[in-house]
């Protein structure tokens, strides 16, 4: 809030002051009687109350000659200052003074113009006009005795209270004022110390910000910070320039320079400002119009400055002046303009702009004539340079931290998307590992069903398997006894023919028959018979013995028995106790123990016969066929029945 109210007191002040100022240069005026300037009593200071008179000529002229001057070619201005142009001609002045009833003898009487190459001063009194004192600056040269420090001071000592003269011859280098004011001892101590903290404060300011902002440059490297020294620096070199405390402190010692001063600091200025306004508001960036306009702006400063040497100031410097106008006005429109535009570097720079240019207008005003000249203005003028580079500084550091802000804000953004983005990989990779997971159980639950499947199969095809093989040897097997039927027997019968054909091996063939097996069927049952057909087989099974025994039920109750590799006699002996177990033996059905007997007939081939299937079994039956007829229950060797033939 310290800021706005500073400005407030800034256009307050500078108001009050072109207000005063013209009230006074209006309470003055002109009339043919002589105009005499009253050096008043208790005042701080005091700026003509009248005038001066004054004429410019091409000749040095002596004091006597310009006092000879009728006193028409005398032009009166009504005015504390005068404004000189012409720097080829020497410019007399001639203030009437008179000192007022209470006022003190001692004045001091101050030009506060830097700009002036010398001046020669003269103080006469009386109707003859007797010089009371003397003296002149040349070139910066202070005389001995005269008040330190301060350009041009004059020490008068106005003894009577009749009217004084002072005359005043005056060479410039290139801009010239002519402001006067009088000062008594005392108020002239306060003022030069008022005028030095003043001036130490502003420069001081300067100072500050040239060496934070340096410093800043040194730290940040950002180039917005060496163009704001830059421009601190040429604002500082044009301000000692006007102000008087270059060529008092600075170049007191280099007088010659004043003749270029305000050629070589202007320009510099306006350069300083440009590349300033030129980096700060970033025109480079702000479009071609802005970009080439300030580039040119700074090369017509830059050849103003080359100018110098070649160029009388008389043209020189209102060139300078026009273009230095221009150059106010594209400053403040473009700053507007980018204002306008939303650009927050803008904002601060349109305002610092504004008061400098507003101090710089008053100021010119004053030199320019249309208010009467004061110091202080050259003072607003400082204060508003003050206020612009403070603005600038903390506008910069603003501008600096909103792009740092930016900046970190654009990479949190970065972060978070480049963290979005990583996040919504995961979620993919994390996706398709699901499905792999997916495909990988469908997989594996597929492959368990195939093998699930597969096994199925193999269990159902081994059942298969087996019940073919139950199928085959069912197909093979006898139901009611479990020995081999007809169609087994008469497959492996034809086989084990060969076999013995072959090995030259022995083959019997047993047949037997159950004796009067209806009876059994009549007086038992169905059952019973069945019974003891497997009673039989059983006893067949368990007498025959040998695996290469092939006992088969070839019929209802008639069974055949192959017997390999055994001799006549031990088939005829199997045969016997074959007979002999059946006789012996009874089945047993339903409580009833029946008793049975079986009829068998046999025939043994040898190794080196050939017989067929069916003669074989025509044999075996015919001598079974015999045993019937021998009366049953008998063993008959068709080997009998050959040899009965
Ligand atoms: P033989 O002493 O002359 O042999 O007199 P037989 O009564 O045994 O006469 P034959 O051999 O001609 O008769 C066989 C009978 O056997 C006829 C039939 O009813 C009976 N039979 C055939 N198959 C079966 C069977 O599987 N079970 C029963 N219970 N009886 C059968
Ligand atoms: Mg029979
Ligand atoms: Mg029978």
């Amino acid at each position: 809030m310290a800021l706005p109210k500073a400005l407030l007191s800034f256009f307050l002040y500078s108001l009050i002051l072109i207000c005063s100022a013209s009230a006074k240069s209006q309470s003055v005026t002109q009339n043919d009687s002589l105009q005499v300037n009253i050096l008043p009593a208790g005042q701080q200071h005091s700026h003509l109350s009248a005038g001066m008179y004054y004429f410019r000529v091409g000749t040095k002229l002596s004091l006597q000659q310009a006092i000879l001057r009728p006193p028409r070619p005398w032009v009166f201005r009504a005015n504390s200052s005068l404004h000189l142009t012409d720097e080829d001609q020497y410019t007399w002045i001639k203030m009437p003074l008179q000192r007022a009833n209470n006022a003190g003898e001692q004045w001091i009487m101050t030009i506060d113009w830097p700009l002036i190459r010398a001046i020669d001063w003269y103080h006469v009194t009386g109707e003859n006009n007797q010089l009371q004192a003397q003296g002149s600056f040349t070139n910066w040269q202070i005389p001995p005795g005269a008040p330190d420090e301060f350009p041009f001071a004059i020490e008068l000592k106005i003894e009577s209270h009749a009217t004084e003269t002072l005359y005043l011859r005056i060479q410039h280098s290139e801009k010239a004022l002519v402001p006067v004011t009088f000062w008594t001892p005392e108020t002239f101590a306060s003022h030069k110390l008022d005028r030095n903290w003043f001036l130490g404060l502003f420069y001081g300011v300067l100072l500050a910000m040239f060496a934070y902002n340096l410093s800043l440059f040194a730290f940040v490297q950002n180039r917005g910070f060496a163009s704001y020294c830059f421009y601190v620096l040429t604002m500082a070199a044009y301000t000692s320039v006007m102000n008087g405390s270059g060529v008092a402190w600075l170049w007191s010692a280099m007088p010659e320079f004043l003749d270029y001063a305000y050629r070589i600091t202007v320009p510099l200025a306006f350069l300083g400002a440009v590349v300033f306004i030129r980096d700060f508001l970033m025109l480079k960036k702000q479009g071609a119009f802005f970009d080439i306009t300030s580039q040119l702006a700074c090369a017509i400063w830059v050849l103003f400055l080359l100018l110098i040497p070649f160029v009388s100031p008389a043209v020189l410097i209102p060139a300078i002046e026009v273009f230095g106008f221009i150059n106010c006005v594209y400053g403040f429109t473009t700053s507007s303009y980018l204002w306008w535009k939303r650009d927050a570097s803008a904002k601060y720079l349109t305002l610092s702009w504004a008061i400098l240019i507003f101090s710089t207008v008053i100021l010119i005003m004053g030199l320019r004539d249309f208010i009467p000249y004061q110091i202080e203005l050259h003072y607003l003028q400082n204060v508003g340079v003050t206020i612009e580079v403070l603005l600038l500084s903390m506008a910069l550091a603003e501008r600096i931290n909103r792009e740092r802000q930016m900046r970190f804000e654009a990479q949190d953004m970065a972060l978070q998307m480049s963290k979005e983005a990583s996040k919504a990989k995961e979620s993919e990779v994390s996706a398709q590992e699901r499905l792999l997971g997916i495909e990988r159980r469908v997989k594996e639950e597929l492959s368990l069903k195939v093998h699930e499947q597969t096994r199925e199969l193999k269990v159902a095809m081994q059942k298969l398997q087996i019940m073919n093989k139950e199928l085959e040897r069912l197909s093979l097997t006898d139901a009611l006894t479990g020995l081999a039927n007809r169609r087994h027997f008469d497959d492996r019968l034809a086989d084990e023919i060969n076999r013995a054909t072959r090995n030259e091996t022995s083959l019997g063939l047993l047949m037997l028959d159950i004796d009067h097996f209806k009876q059994i069927n009549d007086t038992f049952g169905h059952p019973a018979g069945d019974k003891v057909i497997q009673t039989l087989s059983a006893l067949i099974q368990r007498v025959s013995g040998r695996a290469s025994d092939l006992p088969a039920r070839v019929g209802g109750e008639e069974f055949c028995l192959l017997v390999a590799g055994e001799t006549a006699s031990s088939v005829a002996q199997l045969a016997e106790n074959l007979r002999q177990t059946a006789q012996n033996e009874t089945a047993v059905h339903e409580n009833n123990h029946i008793n049975y007997t079986v009829s068998i007939g046999f025939t043994c081939i040898t190794p080196s016969q050939i017989i067929t299937a069916s003669s074989l079994m025509k044999q075996a039956d015919d001598a079974l066929y015999k045993a019937k007829r021998g009366g049953r229950n008998c063993v008959v060797n068709y080997a009998l029945i050959e040899a009965e033939n």
